[in-house]
């Protein structure tokens, strides 16, 4: 039996099972208790226009500071939190926390969209639209200054609900782009039918832009999006030859650790004051 649980909390575990499981089974137990002790934190990553040389947004990404474990990735916990149904008061307080900052920036001059991850759950839990609205007027931010990130495995759900949903959405004026686009389930002869504003080509394709099959593929995802009058945003740009290859397949917004790592927001006044590639931050 493992100690130190909470009241009415049995965690079983026997020699056999790996470190790994362990350590979940150690996140699992804590998940719920991160929000009312404060364990959580937003950091944000600049995405970057390569035609302007300017800033384009920042996307907000959730970390978990667990007192034992130090900070925990999202990779680890965001599918514990999505089985145990925690990922809807988990997204409100980022939402919420999103909304804040970038409002903040706006107050300070820096006029700059700032994006949030969904999940499926999200969709699932009838709440979504009344939780953005709740957010944005709370935080009295414009809501052509938030955008959603939703992915592309979402469409294997209930497809007619999920447009209806993103409908609603942007009718407030908040925008939508589809994350991790290339990878999984393809979405792509539903592409018509999704109401979004961008695409992010997932960091597998730039990882992989030596192969001339790949750069044909973002050539023709380029192409697409083009004509379907999305943008296409690419992840995962971490040095100058992804950046030459992008820039030659007709990408013009880039995120990565070349631009930016994702930072506290006290870091982000910090690379404020010297932007990438001597490019132009518009503070007012
Ligand atoms: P994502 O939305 O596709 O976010 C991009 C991930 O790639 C981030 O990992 C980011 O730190 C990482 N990344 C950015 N630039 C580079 C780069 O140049 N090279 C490499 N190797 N990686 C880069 P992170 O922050 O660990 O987030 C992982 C995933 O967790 C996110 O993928 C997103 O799906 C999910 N996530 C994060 N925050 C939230 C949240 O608040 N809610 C939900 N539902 N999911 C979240
Ligand atoms: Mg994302
Ligand atoms: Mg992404
Ligand atoms: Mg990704």
């Amino acid at each position: 039996k493992a100690k130190g649980m909470g009241k009415n909390q049995y965690c079983v575990y026997d020699e056999t099972m790996g470190s790994r499981e362990v350590r979940r089974m150690e996140l699992e137990k804590d998940l719920h208790r991160a929000l009312e002790h404060n364990q959580f934190f937003v950091v944000y990553q600049p995405k970057w226009n390569v035609k302007t040389n300017s800033l384009f947004g920042f996307e907000a990404l959730i970390r978990w500071d667990h007192p034992r474990l130090g900070v925990v990735s999202p990779v680890e916990f965001i599918s514990i939190a999505e089985e145990t149904g925690f990922i809807v008061p988990m997204t409100r307080w980022t939402l919420a926390e999103a909304c804040r900052q970038c409002k903040s920036w706006q107050e300070a001059g820096l006029v700059q969209p700032v994006s949030v991850n969904l999940s499926i759950r999200l969709f699932q839990s009838g709440s979504l639209h009344e939780l953005v609205q709740g957010a944005l007027d709370k935080a009295g931010l414009d809501p052509h200054l938030l955008e959603l990130e939703i992915t592309e495995s979402m469409v294997l759900h209930d497809i007619n609900d999920i447009v209806r949903q993103l409908q609603a959405i942007r009718a407030m004026g908040v925008r939508v782009s589809m994350d991790d686009f290339g990878t999984g389930y393809s979405s792509i002869g539903l592409l018509d039918r999704i109401p979004i504003d961008a695409l992010k080509l997932d960091k597998l394709f730039t990882n992989d832009l030596v192969t001339p099959s790949k750069r044909a593929i973002i050539n023709a995802i380029v192409l697409m999006a083009e004509t379907l009058n999305l943008e296409v945003i690419a992840e995962g740009v971490e040095n100058e030859e992804h950046i030459r290859f992008l820039t030659q397949l007709g990408c013009t917004v880039m995120q990565g650790y070349y631009y930016g790592r994702p930072m506290k927001t006290d870091e982000v006044g910090e690379w404020l004051k010297k932007p990438p590639a001597g490019g132009s931050v518009e503070v007012s």
